[in-house]
């Protein structure tokens, strides 16, 4: 059996969750203080030196991030978001927890990350009807970065704030700077799943100090303290003494999480060393294939994901069903959201608006890939494709 992903955890997380246990406090605290600060630092080691400092808050999700990000830029009753089709439904359902609406934009063919050129069609159609795109969500698929520079020239520069979503990059670095630093404010997820993970949390970074701020209060039910001010013995007010500033959400990353996390970033460059060594070994067993197309071989790319294109959906779906027969694990990132029933009636979507995103969601197909797989896993995945084809042939 070869799972889809298995995380990567050792004695360090078991010593880094049994210190938080050992210290009685659970919750925020010195723990996610110090994620904020290390992931900061390592956001900061990136190319990018030009810009504003940094500055990284801990969540309970990337889900919770998204909400955090687009409520902090204003997004409200009215308003578009333009967003992916080609990505997690969360991307999209927290423009609509904000009542606003998402406007859903086709994909690039290789990449499948949003097209620049349908944003910029988006752009001149809302205008016609008298609407506002309000903000951008670009997704890095599978952690192959989008370009954010060619989105902000496809909105015309209008100043239209960028959220990234790097659910899936991490770590990706881009050259201009690291995939989550590069757009008004980025969106990390550590879902168990994901590049590194603590079960369940996310990160939000941005250089505005203003969506920082509004993030950071909403972040905490609207409380102008956190609970770790008020309770520690060095604080100068009492714990009673705060105020509701607004009707904030709970979003917090716990500390027993935060402590995982830590672990998790200290592994991330290695574990992203393992992930691009292994997806380079798919790209040279799998290169003599004629039936599949392979992923771009972007030195950003964080290989969170290793997704094949097959020619059509009854190649894809045999041949998940065929590597499944063997015990080897495949998924599909994603089937797109005008495909889904919500989306699809709530804003009458129709497939041939979105034919990039359509095609994709058909005949991809994202085979195992996570640091702990061994070479003749990686043998057994390829030498079953290879036995598929030649079985058709
Ligand atoms: C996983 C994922 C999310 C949500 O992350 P959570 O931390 O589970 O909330 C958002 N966007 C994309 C593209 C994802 O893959």
């Amino acid at each position: 059996m070869i799972p889809f992903f298995k995380p990567t955890l050792g004695r360090a997380e078991f010593a880094a969750t049994r210190r938080v246990i050992r210290s009685g406090w659970l919750t925020t605290g010195p723990e996610a203080i110090a994620f904020e600060a290390e992931f900061t630092a390592f956001l900061e080691r990136g190319t990018a030196k030009n810009g504003k400092p940094i500055r990284s808050l801990a969540v309970s999700s990337a889900t919770a991030g998204l909400h955090l990000a687009l409520e902090s830029l204003g997004v409200g009753r009215g308003d578009l978001v333009a967003v992916p089709s080609l990505t997690f439904t969360a991307t999209a359902s927290t423009i609509r927890h904000l009542g606003a609406d998402p406007i859903f934009i086709d994909s690039e063919p290789i990449t499948g990350n949003i097209d620049p050129s349908d944003i910029a069609r988006a752009f001149k159609e809302a205008k016609q009807n008298g609407r506002k795109i309000k903000a951008i969500i670009a997704v890095h698929l599978a952690g192959h970065p989008c370009d954010i520079d060619e989105i902000r020239e496809a909105t015309g520069n209008r100043h239209v704030p960028v959220v990234e979503d790097a659910a899936h990059a991490f770590p990706s670095e881009t050259g201009v700077g690291m995939a989550g630093s590069l757009g008004d404010i980025g969106v990390f997820s550590f879902y168990a799943t994901k590049p590194i993970t603590c079960g369940e949390g996310g990160m939000v970074a941005t250089r505005n100090s203003a969506y920082w701020e509004r993030m950071k209060l909403m972040r905490l039910h609207g409380i102008d303290r956190g609970a770790w001010d008020r309770y520690s013995s060095r604080s100068e007010r009492r714990p009673w003494e705060y105020d509701i500033v607004a009707a904030g959400f709970k979003y917090n990353l716990s500390d027993l999480a935060a402590a995982l996390g830590r672990e998790q970033l200290k592994r991330a460059n290695k574990l992203l060393k393992l992930r691009r060594k292994l997806a380079r070994q798919y790209l040279t067993m799998l290169a003599d294939i004629d039936e599949i197309t392979l992923p771009n071989d972007c030195p950003a790319h964080s290989w969170h994901l290793f997704i094949i294109h097959l020619q059509d959906n009854e190649t894809r779906n045999l041949l998940f069903d065929a590597l499944r027969r063997k015990g080897i694990v495949g998924s599909v990132h994603f089937v797109p959201l005008h495909r889904m029933n919500y989306w699809k009636s709530r804003y009458s979507l129709d497939s041939k608006n979105f034919p990039v995103a359509d095609r994709l969601g058909d005949v991809s197909l994202s085979l195992p890939l996570w640091p702990g797989l061994k070479l003749r896993d990686m043998r057994r995945v390829s030498g079953a494709i290879k036995s598929f084809f030649g079985a058709r042939i």
